[in-house]
């Protein structure tokens, strides 16, 4: 892979389209108070040196922050697309010293990036779980050869995926499955519904044995075992910060897919 590929890829991702991801992911449905959680938010302005960063104050107390305020993106000279794009390669395994060659930053920079975004220094929360730890449920939506939507659930029932699908697919869509009954319910949500025999009609399993259970939907099993190569260096991250890792990596391999396959080559190294 030439390292022309990746500084192209950073000419698909721009910053605004990375705050508004975080945006997303922060708050799903909407803004709440980071200091006392109130939903009396109201936008106010942008950043000064950053115009996609956006800032809201809370009218109920005051508060002010934006959408980066307590993440550990908050606080750097780096342009958010190159933080997201650092995040994405260090999924693929390579050192520092190639991270850095690939996006043209200065080793130092990348190594800051990446102790930051490794977070091994952490300390953990009592009682909050890793990756590693918890095994969290992955529910995945792949349309045949196009984008993929992934969501870490917080369990595994019909009510917390019923959402999920009803957003990103159109109703009437076929959805193939396998045969697991949480997808029962399809055709009432007014989609078009085939199982897949697994033959063993597991909802959610650990085929290879590295902690992720992938819950199967239109199994494209070159996605999951991209996915599951990614996600093996940030293990330890805690699952606090897990979702909006995941919603990194789904927002490069789409914009990937959109583009011109610029990791291709990478890929079928990873997924041989
Ligand atoms: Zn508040």
């Amino acid at each position: 892979m030439a390292a022309s590929d990746l500084i192209d890829l950073s000419g698909l991702i721009d910053d605004a389209k990375c705050f508004a991801l975080v945006r997303q992911h922060r708050w799903p449905e909407d803004v709440r108070c980071l200091v006392c959680d109130s939903l009396a938010v109201i936008r106010d302005g942008h950043d000064d040196t950053r115009p996609c960063r956006q800032r809201d104050r809370c009218k109920a107390c005051s508060g002010r922050f934006d959408d980066l305020t307590g993440t550990v993106l908050a606080g750097h000279h780096q342009p958010l697309r190159v933080w997201v794009l650092c995040l994405y390669v260090m999924g693929l395994n390579l050192s520092n010293r190639q991270i850095a060659l690939e996006l043209g930053l200065d080793a130092s920079d990348v190594q800051a990036m990446t102790e930051r975004l490794r977070c091994r220094k952490l300390a953990g929360a009592p009682g909050r779980g890793t990756l590693e730890k918890d095994k969290p449920p992955i529910l995945g939506l792949i349309q045949r050869g196009g984008q993929v939507v992934r969501r870490m659930l917080a369990n595994v029932q019909q009510a917390t995926i019923k959402p999920i699908i009803k957003a990103a697919v159109t109703e009437g869509t076929l959805i193939h499955t396998d045969e697991y009954s949480i997808y029962a319910r399809l055709p009432a949500w007014g989609y078009g519904h085939k199982t897949v025999c697994h033959g063993r009609g597991e909802y959610a399993r650990d085929e290879d044995g590295d902690g992720f259970c992938e819950v199967h939907v239109n199994t494209i099993e070159g996605f999951w075992s991209l996915l599951r190569s990614w996600l093996r260096p940030h293990r330890g991250i805690s699952q606090d910060k897990l979702p909006l890792y995941l919603g990194f990596f789904q927002f490069v391999h789409n914009a990937r897919r959109r583009g011109k396959a610029l990791f291709g080559a990478l890929i079928a190294g990873l997924v041989a």
